[in-house]
This record gives C-alpha cells, sequence and structure tokens, in this order.
C-alpha cells in the first residue's frame, strides 16, 4: 500500500478528536472519508500530511514510516494536502501561486512546463495567469488551490471539502478533475467531502468516519448503500 495510517489518535488540549484511526490508499486509487462535521476528517489530514503530530498511531508512506515528519518533508516525499477553504495567497498572482506549490522542485524547465499544463488542465484558470489570486472566483481560487497542490507532483492528494460553496456546474468540474488525477498525475487521492454524491461518484473505496473513529470501511457500493 501506497499509504497506510495505523491506530492514530491526535487530540487538541485535552480533547481527543481521533481514537485509534486506521486506512490505507493504494497507488492510483481514489479514496473517501465520510462523516458528519467534527467527525474528525480534517483533523485526520492534516495529521497525514504533517501539520498535526499524532499522539499514537504510525504513518507509513511508501512503505516507510512518515509519522510525525513536518508537512515540508510530507510535501517534499510526494503526500500534499489541499486544506479546506481555499487557502490560496490573494496578493499572488495565479502563476505566482501555482509556483509556490512547486517550491521544493529543482527542476525548473519541468516546473514552467507544469504551469501552462495546469492551465490547459483547469481551463477555468486559462487567461488567470497574471491575474491576483484575490480576483477570481470561488470557484477559481479552489481550482487554482488544487492546481497549486497538483505543482508538488504529489502522490497523494489530500483534497478537504473541494466541492464546498460551489455551484453545482462546478462540482461537476470538480468530480472530473479528481477522476482524472490518476491518469495526468499518477497521484492517488484520498478525499473527504460533506457532498456524498459527488464522494460516491469519485472514489472505488471509503471510510465512515463518527466521532473520531473509523465506523464502516468498504468498497463504494457498500456505502453507497447505506447512504
Ligand atoms: P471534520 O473535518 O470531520 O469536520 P475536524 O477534524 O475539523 O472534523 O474537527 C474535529 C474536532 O476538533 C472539532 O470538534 C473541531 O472543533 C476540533 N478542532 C479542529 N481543529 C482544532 C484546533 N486547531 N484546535 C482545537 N480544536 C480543533
Ligand atoms: P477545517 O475543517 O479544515 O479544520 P475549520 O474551519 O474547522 O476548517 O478550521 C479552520 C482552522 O481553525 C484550522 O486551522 C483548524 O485547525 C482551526 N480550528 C478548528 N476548530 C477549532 C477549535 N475548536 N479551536 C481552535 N481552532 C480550531
Amino acid at each position: 500500500m501506497l499509504l497506510e495510517v495505523s491506530g492514530i489518535t491526535t487530540g487538541y488540549g485535552p480533547t481527543i478528536v481521533n481514537r485509534g484511526v486506521s486506512l490505507t490508499l493504494g497507488a492510483g486509487e481514489v479514496a473517501t472519508i465520510l462523516g458528519p462535521n467534527g467527525a474528525g476528517k480534517s483533523t485526520l489530514l492534516r495529521t497525514i500530511a504533517g501539520l498535526v503530530k499524532p499522539r499514537a498511531g504510525t504513518v507509513r508512506f511508501g512503505g516507510s514510516d512518515a509519522t510525525g515528519q513536518p508537512p515540508d518533508v510530507m510535501a517534499k516525499r510526494g503526500v500534499v494536502l489541499v486544506p479546506e477553504g481555499r487557502r490560496i495567497f490573494g496578493d499572488m498572482t495565479v502563476e505566482e501561486n501555482l509556483r509556490l506549490g512547486a517550491y521544493a522542485r529543482r527542476d525548473s524547465a519541468a516546473v514552467d512546463a507544469d504551469v501552462t499544463l495546469m492551465e490547459n488542465f483547469f481551463p477555468i484558470l486559462a487567461t488567470k495567469r497574471r491575474d491576483k489570486g484575490g480576483s477570481l472566483s470561488g470557484g477559481q481560487q479552489q481550482m487554482l488551490a488544487i492546481a497549486r497542490g497538483l505543482m508538488a507532483r504529489p502522490r497523494v492528494l489530500l483534497l478537504d471539502e473541494p466541492s464546498l460553496g460551489l455551484s453545482p456546474l462546478l462540482v461537476k468540474e470538480i468530480q472530473a478533475i479528481i477522476l482524472s488525477i490518476g491518469e495526468r498525475f499518477g497521484a492517488s487521492v484520498l478525499l473527504v467531502e460533506q457532498n456524498a454524491g459527488l464522494a460516491l461518484s469519485v472514489a472505488t473505496r471509503g471510510y465512515l468516519m463518527q466521532t473520531g473513529q473509523i465506523v464502516t470501511s468498504g468498497p463504494i457500493e457498500e456505502l453507497r448503500d447505506m447512504s
């Protein structure tokens, strides 16, 4: 397995958030974590990305231990989080935002090529290269956030609520993008989504999280039948 999360426990101060969470993600796979608000899904993604240190458990990536590695190290190794809320840099241009995603890459010709690739892959960003991130619409900002994550050429892309607040048309675009990330970029996707319809339509496997624990997991058809 590309990513193996075992027995992860997290918390903030006295509050325990995740309790003994285990999950796996294979190469080229799209898996989803469903569950109510506050269940601990974001915290788990942040833990995998190295933004939260777990109190117990392990994160293994590519067959070696990656528990508690800082986010820049995780990104260099190939695990990248696209956080909830379109955290792009509003005062920087689209191109500058994209290049930030590639900060750890040395081959500048390949990075140049990827800037163009992203503008083709995300049509909504075409012609916006020199525009400030803050001038983009919500949907454009979300695409930019995903594109910036892909600029790191990750092997695992962690997507936290990419469809939040987007119109149905844009949700369709997000769906198409997630479905082609594996083929176009060779990355696996671990998706946290409130929009169960979207999650069930792109993932092949799913986990249901409630109050910090995985209560159900299996092929997506089984989760679809439950929801
Ligand atoms: P979900 O993504 O499933 O909505 P979260 O992981 O965002 O769940 O949150 C789980 C719980 O942890 C919530 O009660 C939330 O308020 C709390 N929480 C999240 N981040 C922090 C933080 N930085 N400090 C304290 N509590 C937090
Ligand atoms: P997310 O679901 O991605 O964590 P939120 O809007 O819940 O997004 O949180 C935004 C930021 O605030 C995150 O950095 C999160 O860790 C932090 N946060 C969330 N809940 C709490 C909380 N109860 N106390 C302190 N910080 C929190």
